[in-house]
């Protein structure tokens, strides 16, 4: 199910990177150009591109990353303060890795976007 981009490559081992948190369906990541003090990413393990490319199965796994999201969030310190659980979708959003994932950015007032 996994593919030839950066995100599956992390995920099996094939460039370094310290995994956070991991289980069956998502795996946590740090930014590797954090925007913020804190700057995670939350991927699922499978493949996806956009949310588009998402059916009803995968309602659940939705769902899932952002319960990981919010457990990031709680485990970094940000829960109280407050941040942003984004995902970017295409060109217009600036996605620049085409497999889905939930940013958990905060530690810092982050103003409005979009
Ligand atoms: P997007 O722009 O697609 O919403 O988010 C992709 C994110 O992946 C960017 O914030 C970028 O800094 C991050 N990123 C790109 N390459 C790497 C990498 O090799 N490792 C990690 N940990 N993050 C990366
Ligand atoms: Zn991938």
């Amino acid at each position: 199910m996994t593919q030839d981009c950066l995100f599956c490559r992390i995920y099996r081992g094939e460039i370094p990177s310290d995994i956070l948190y991991h289980d069956d369906l998502a795996f946590a990541i740090r930014d590797i150009a954090p925007r913020a003090p804190v700057h995670l990413l939350v991927i699922p393990t499978r493949h996806f591109v956009l949310a588009d490319d998402l059916d009803a199965s995968s309602e659940a796994l939705v769902g899932h990353l952002f319960t990981v999201g919010r457990e990031m969030a709680r485990r970094e310190g940000i829960a109280t303060s407050g941040y942003r659980l984004a995902m970017n979708q295409g060109d217009h959003a600036g996605q620049t890795v085409d497999h889905l994932h939930v940013h958990v950015i905060g530690g810092r007032p982050l103003g409005r976007e979009g």
